[in-house]
């Protein structure tokens, strides 16, 4: 690869990421000087980008984010939404179910479409787009426009009726997103572009909704059904009835404010507009069985269903959180149950028709060690405590190489170690012997090779009795309630009683009780494995205990999750899960209200937005 490859494909990257290191301008350029000197690069194929980049050169930085709107499932979420929001100069539109898309327009000239991509960064999607019906190359009316026009590509549901019944998708929102994937653009023709706002460049067109549609529609766009100003009797009415037959697919009522609110807009979640989403497709079918997978120690129930239709996918399994849940709907194996989309993605059970009180089994033993399962404190899960099960070590395993850095150490790794029932003193009794023989082993080839290596090194360095006792993964404790035991050597952190620790700063009576248990059962174990680490009473910096810990829920749209705690690094400590050491809970609806939310709150925890949180991040 030459040097200009590799500068354009680390600058295509790094667009993927979120990140502008040059402008639109300067990669063009480079882009352009590329093809110049090698235009059979691999890179105008696409290929030299990683593997889920295949077939992308380049992602564009949409001129204005596509937010979601924050969503109202039942009347009640609708009614709470409408008493607490603006609605006086509203304007209720039918939400149209397709394929988002950016058109951009320079001087009345169609020039470019993007995709919504992930919200922030979309594709080009001109070609295919450029066929689609009711695409208006050359405005009639605003010669001069230059700004975007955004809309939703689908398909109606005659066209589908007539052309694609029989080809294998179940809707036309499914073929609508099969065409708009194909790169020969068949079929595009078949799919029309209904018009719903306007970015105008000189802020003439798009101040109040109203005008906006009137400029689509004599720009000869087709706009979707509104009325101006509804009750929210007439919003209601109508939400109700939608369905999932009707000819143009749409999912839902949008809720604008009539004058724009452009900052607003600009929000990953904007406050004032809202979506009203239709009733949940709803079907009925049979329990065929209910089995139970493991997830580290825990067993949670899974429910096999006769295979049924509900918006456009054939659900074969269903989920019910828990077994206080179970036993609430009365579940068992043949019952006739209803399920729904919940979100519309996981199918969950709504009721059982005929319940039955108790009427289905809990595991008793542990399907991987056999031992005797217990059930959760709260009464939801049953949970293997075995010390020596298989389950437990691998998930001690893979809290050890988390926090030590370990990398390479996939699921199969520790599967093996797993199953050969290597638990942690005959692992590093290993890691003493040598590389090839003894580890490789068992833990088989390469891989157990790279693991030799990083665990020696990591062995190595220095370790605080804090996080050393966090390799132990004794449920509950982690590096943090360690730290709260202060500067002591691990020898004398050992020797404290529950009263010493319950006199500690920042330590509870669970707590204290946890650690004790910890050090009884594990005392053996602790003191060899010691004998593997250079554990170091250091100095822990008050800044760094001092950092806010916060914990991320729901999408936020133009970051994954890694990217978040990237981002958040520094700053604060990243949490997986919410509880009492938590201080902030970032989501994309701090007012939805969800039970999620109103348990962090009841925990004290701070609720606050993806925008909120980011500005805290003076990126
Ligand atoms: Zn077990």
């Amino acid at each position: 690869m030459t040097d200009l490859e590799q500068r354009v494909k680390d600058y295509a990257d790094a667009y993927y990421r979120g990140e502008e290191i040059i402008s639109d301008a300067e990669y063009d350029a480079l882009v352009k000087q590329l093809r110049k000197e090698h235009p059979e690069s691999d890179f105008f194929k696409g290929e030299i980008l990683g593997d889920d980049l295949k077939g992308i050169s380049k992602k564009y930085k949409l001129p204005i984010t596509m937010n979601s709107l924050a969503k109202c499932n039942t009347e009640e979420e609708m009614l709470d939404w409408w008493n607490k929001h603006p609605h006086t100069n509203i304007l209720a539109e039918l939400k149209i179910d397709g394929n988002s898309q950016c058109l951009c327009y320079k001087n009345g000239q169609f020039v470019q479409s993007l995709s919504r991509g992930n919200g922030v960064y979309g594709e080009d999607s001109t070609a295919n787009v450029s066929r689609v019906q009711g695409v208006i190359k050359s405005l009639p009316v605003k010669h001069d426009f230059t700004g975007e026009i955004r809309g939703e590509v689908n398909m109606t549901r005659s066209i589908f009726d007539k052309y694609f019944k029989d080809s294998g998708k179940k809707n036309p929102r499914n073929m609508a997103a099969g065409i708009m994937g194909r790169l020969d653009g068949s079929d595009c023709d078949k799919l029309q572009f209904i018009a719903y706002d306007v970015f105008d460049a000189n802020n003439t067109v798009d101040t109040t909704e109203i005008r906006k549609l009137k400029f689509l529609e004599e720009n000869g766009f087709t706009i979707p059904e509104f009325k101006i100003n509804p009750s929210f009797e007439e919003i209601l009415e109508w939400k109700n009835s939608l369905t999932n037959k009707s000819e143009i697919p749409c999912d839902g009522i949008v809720i604008k404010q009539n004058v724009t609110d452009k900052a607003d807009l600009m929000k990953l979640v904007p406050v004032n507009n809202v979506a009203f989403k239709p009733n949940l497709e709803k079907a009925c079918t049979k329990v065929k069985q209910i089995a139970w997978s493991m997830r580290g120690t825990r067993l949670s129930p899974v429910i096999w269903i006769e295979p049924v239709e509900l918006e456009g996918t054939t659900v074969v399994k269903a989920s019910v959180s828990n077994i206080n849940k179970m036993k609430r709907l009365g579940i068992y194996e043949g019952a006739e149950v209803i399920v729904s989309k919940h979100g519309m993605i996981i199918p969950q059970i709504d009721l059982v028709v005929n319940p039955k009180p108790d009427a289905f089994e809990v595991p008793r033993v542990c399907p991987v060690c056999g031992e005797p399962l217990t059930i959760t404190d709260t009464g939801t899960f049953p949970e293997c405590t075995n010390p020596n099960c298989a389950r437990k070590i691998a998930h001690k395993y893979l809290r050890m190489f988390g926090i030590l850095g370990i990398l390479g150490t996939g699921r199969a790794f520790v599967a093996e170690l797993e199953e050969q029932g290597i638990g942690y003193p005959a692992f590093f009794e290993m890691l003493d012997k040598g590389p090839s023989d003894v580890l490789n082993e068992y833990a088989g080839g390469i891989n157990g090779e790279k693991i030799f290596v990083q665990m020696n090194n990591a062995r190595k360095q220095p370790i605080t009795p804090a996080k050393f006792l966090a390799l132990f993964d004794y449920d509950g404790l982690a590096e943090k309630q360690f730290q709260k035991l202060g500067n002591l050597e691990l020898k004398d952190m050992l020797k404290l009683s529950e009263e010493d620790l319950k006199g500690m700063k920042g330590i509870g009576a669970e707590t204290a009780a946890a650690m004790i248990d910890f050090f009884n059962k594990d005392m053996e174990e602790i003191l060899i494995v010691s004998k593997y680490f250079d554990i170091k009473v250091m100095e822990v910096s008050a800044e760094d205990s001092d950092k806010p810990t916060v914990c991320f829920t729901g999408a936020c749209p133009g970051y994954s999750r890694k990217e978040l705690a990237e981002l958040a690094r520094g700053k604060y400590t990243v949490m997986d899960g919410v509880n009492k050491d938590l201080n902030i809970l970032v989501c994309a609806d701090p007012n939805s209200g969800s039970g999620k939310l109103k348990k962090a709150e009841s925990l004290g925890i701070k609720l606050m937005s993806y925008d909120d949180f980011l500005a805290t991040l003076n990126l």
